[in-house]
């Protein structure tokens, strides 16, 4: 089936002189409004770059964009209830965990803090759902992941409408505001913190970022940081990597995690998703520390855990949304936005799904235990792993989806040091929204949906992570 296409908001090409008049604007715009990145092959911490973004705002369909954002707090519910269900987690992870060492560590942790007795029962997750657009299935949306943890651009995103609104405006097309939603993803998620904060209760307490040695995405993390402070002048925050924190934090006999001399109340993970951040045992160490104190974790590890591909996998199998939803309304709505998911098991389904792919490989993506975006497999990949892995249990440690091909959008990519004018090129973009929720095992204290990112990327790129390098960010054009 080909791919279905949307017209862009302003017909393309546009003249010569009046791009090249308005990409000088818009990247002034966004330099000057923390739409950037640190550059990766000339680091420096006295500078950012703009981050790659789209020129114009890329089409999307109204009742697909509202479906997304009235589904976030059924979806957020849904991944609370999933993490703590543990016989769940350890039922669908148990043949990942053999194959998959990061997966299994962080199993490990879980049931460590587990068995010692939970010392904080408060979880904070700020969720983002992602979702591709499907030709095949009249360009509904279909949910590509669900981020548990680190999920990000909530904050630059935010400003995105704002600089959409300056470059139509420049462009004489003001009136095509009406149609850009407004985007407030970055307080929304900082309201998170702050409640989480609140409910921790010790007002001399501060709040930790676990970050990378190096932070390129600085600009959206540092917002949260601007943000909380603006907001509560009294919140102290810190940034450490994991191997600070092994080396700065201790527990005190309260379980308390103390830094430099206060109970760290909220820990919020942009780091220690993936097997990199953990170069040697200091850092596992280090997140275990933090696991077994009284600090709210953002994710708690079983937030964390919930949100792996295998997680995604099980609950798109029959039964298992009615497991933690019941037949209503809501469970049909969610089963609609699931695609072909497949266990990779050594079963009767698992040798049926992997002789299916490697039939017609072009149909699926082949997906590891892991974030952060270039891991998957796609079309030739996908059949020659799997013939490599037929026999061997490491094929337990993936999940095999179908692939979403979503309609194509033509447009302009302004990236940092590209020429300029771009040329027009086909693009599919990516949707995320983002939610809040705060909860025990027993009680749901607070669930909001709180915003949206969109990002595009090139129509023949497999994958399009903004700080990946392939993606640009974007604002959704509702049509
Ligand atoms: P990660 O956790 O690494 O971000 P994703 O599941 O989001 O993993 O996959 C990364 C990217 O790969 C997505 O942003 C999307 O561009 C592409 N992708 C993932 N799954 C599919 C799919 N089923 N069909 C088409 N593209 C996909
Ligand atoms: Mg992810
Ligand atoms: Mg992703």
């Amino acid at each position: 089936m080909s791919q279905a296409r949307f017209a862009s908001c302003i017909p393309l090409p546009l003249e010569h002189k009046v791009l090249v008049n308005v990409i000088e604007k818009a990247k002034d715009w966004a330099l000057m409004h923390g739409v950037g990145m640190r550059d990766k092959k000339h680091f420096t911490k006295d500078a950012i770059q703009i981050a790659p973004f789209v020129l114009l705002p890329s089409p999307f369909p109204r009742t697909e964009f509202t479906k997304a954002i009235e589904l976030q707090t059924v979806l957020n519910e849904l991944m609370h209830k999933v993490a703590h269900n543990e016989e769940f987690l350890e039922h669908t992870l148990q043949n990942a965990l053999q194959v998959d060492e990061f997966t299994a560590n962080l199993y490990d942790i879980w049931v460590k803090v587990r068995n010692e007795g939970i010392t904080q029962s408060v979880s904070l997750g700020l969720f983002r759902s992602d979702y591709l657009m499907h030709t095949a299935d009249q360009n509904r949306i279909k949910q590509v992941e669900f981020n548990t943890v680190a999920a990000s651009f909530g904050a630059i995103s935010s400003n995105l409408p704002a600089m959409s609104r300056y470059i139509l405006r420049q462009l004489n097309r003001g009136d095509l505001i009406k149609n850009m939603p407004e985007n407030r993803a970055l307080s929304g998620l900082c309201s998170g913190i702050i409640e989480a904060y609140d409910l921790f209760g010790i007002p001399s307490a501060v709040v930790l970022f676990v970050v990378e040695e190096v932070s390129y995405n600085i600009c959206d993390q540092r917002f949260h940081e601007f943000e909380i402070s603006e907001t509560r002048p009294d919140i102290m925050i810190f940034r450490k990597t994991l191997n600070e924190i092994y080396e700065e934090t201790e527990l005190n006999d309260k379980k308390q995690l103390i830094l430099d001399g206060h109970p760290v109340a909220v820990v919020y993970y942009r780091s220690g998703y993936e097997p990199a951040q953990y170069p040697s045992s200091r850092e596992w160490d280090a997140r275990l520390r933090v696991e077994r104190s009284t600090a709210i974790k953002c994710p708690s590890i079983h937030y964390q855990l919930a949100g792996t591909k295998k997680v995604q996998q099980a609950l798109a199998a029959a039964g298992a949304l009615e497991r933690f939803m019941g037949s209503s309304a809501a469970t049909t709505r969610v089963r609609d936005i699931f695609t072909g998911l497949y266990s990779l098991d050594f079963d009767e389904n698992g040798e049926r799904a992997v002789e299916m792919a490697i039939a017609d490989a072009e149909r699926f993506v082949l997906k590891p235990q892991r974030e952060g975006g270039g891991n998957n497999l796609y079309g030739e990949e996908v059949r020659d792993a799997l013939l490599r892995m037929r026999h061997s249990r490491e094929r337990a440690a993936y999940i095999l989806m179908e692939r979403i091909l979503p309609p194509l959008v033509s447009g302009y990519v302004v990236r940092p040091g590209a020429p300029v004018p771009p040329q027009v090129v086909d693009l599919v973009s990516e949707l995320g929204i983002f939610g809040v929720i705060i909860g025990t095992k027993d009680k749901i204290i607070s669930n909001r949906q709180v915003g949206h990112m969109l990002r595009t990327k090139l129509a023949d790129a497999d994958e399009g992570g903004v700080a990946a390098g392939l993606g640009a960010l974007d604002s959704p054009y509702l049509i």
